[in-house]
């Protein structure tokens, strides 16, 4: 019989707003965490991974070491997400705490104003963020089992996104970007921009996402014809079939809901070019953002990723953005 998980109550999952100001009050015990979380056993070198490293002091600052080998100095920053970044660790905490407990997310907006940088910088910040998040996506293991799979499509008008008319669109829909997801039944969820529904891109995302072995769930669009799974089961939205016996696309669709939600009421606009940063954070907060999970396990686990992630610079975010080097407010 399967024995049903502990369920945790909120009270033990999560930590309060000033429970979390209160852990990280100083820019010290911030670095301290962070170090723990990096180095369970001693700082490495981040430049050649040697082991012997000394504490030094510069500035009379804590949080610097120097490798006895190749003699470079660095702290937890090096080679992270953080580095070459002025905004004081417990800042970027912070941002982190809301990322994760935020449900649809934190516009750079919002963001600026309760940590007190530009909105600017506050983009910046959760663009490294959401960056760090892609790992998961990319070293997780693959969906089994069960599977729901859908696409959707963000951005142009409202009406155009209707299941129903989504058959119509076929390839190169004007104004909009098309995002393939998968998602198990009552487990992880991955999704992907795609730049075309076509049935090799269409077949060749899933089957990075997906193992061979599952049970896949899709709507009667054409691309799915064939899929390379086990078994393949049809949802016919066209005749009104929501529900055809086991076969259905509901947690998917609701995953959709979500990010959709999150676009129209946090950012009002999602930039194209940085849209699977976006997904990225939504399917973090779905799958690692779970409430059985502790607080503290979760920021470190996106603190974690983080450390182990270059940090990306502004110019080369500002390249993703186009030629107009617009920001958006997002
Ligand atoms: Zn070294």
């Amino acid at each position: 019989m399967k024995t049903k998980a502990k369920f945790l109550s909120v009270k033990e999952t999560t930590i309060s707003f000033v429970e979390f100001v209160r852990k990280f009050s100083t820019e010290h015990k911030a670095l301290v965490y962070l170090e723990k979380l990096r180095w369970k056993t001693g700082a490495i070198c981040p430049h050649c991974g040697e082991k012997k490293t000394y504490k030094c002091n510069r500035k009379n600052e804590y949080g610097y070491h120097e490798c006895s080998k190749c003699h470079k100095v660095f702290t937890v920053r090096t080679g992270t997400i953080f580095e070459r970044s002025h905004i004081p660790l417990t800042k970027w905490l912070y941002a982190c705490y809301k990322v994760i407990t935020a449900r649809k997310g934190i516009s750079s907006v919002q963001l600026a104003v309760e940590i007190g940088v530009t909105q600017k910088s506050a983009w910046f910040m959760l663009q490294r963020i959401r960056q760090s998040m892609s790992q998961t996506i990319d070293a997780d293991r693959m969906l089994k089992g069960i599977i729901e799979a859908d696409a959707t499509y963000i951005g142009g008008k409202e009406k155009n996104k209707h299941a129903s008319k989504k058959l119509h669109l076929g390839r190169g829909a004007v104004g909009k970007v098309a995002v393939l997801g998968a998602k198990e039944r009552g487990g992880k969820v991955s999704a992907t921009v795609i730049l075309d529904t076509g049935k090799e891109t269409v077949h060749k995302t899933l089957s990075g996402m997906i193992e061979k072995s599952a049970t896949l769930m899709t709507d009667e669009h054409k691309s799915y014809e064939g899929v390379p799974f086990a078994s393949h089961k049809i949802v016919k939205h066209a005749l009104k079939e929501f529900v055809n016996g086991m076969a259905s696309t509901n947690e998917i669709e609701s995953v959709w809901s979500i990010l959709k939600r999150g676009w129209m009421g946090v950012y009002h606009h999602f930039s194209q070019k940085h849209l699977q940063l976006y997904v990225n954070e939504f399917c973090f907060r779905l799958n690692e953002g779970k409430c059985d999970r502790h607080i503290d396990e979760r920021i470190g686990s996106l603190c974690g990723l983080s450390l182990s992630k270059d940090h990306m610079s502004y110019q080369n975010l500002l390249s993703r953005e186009g030629d107009n080097g617009l920001m958006r407010a997002a």
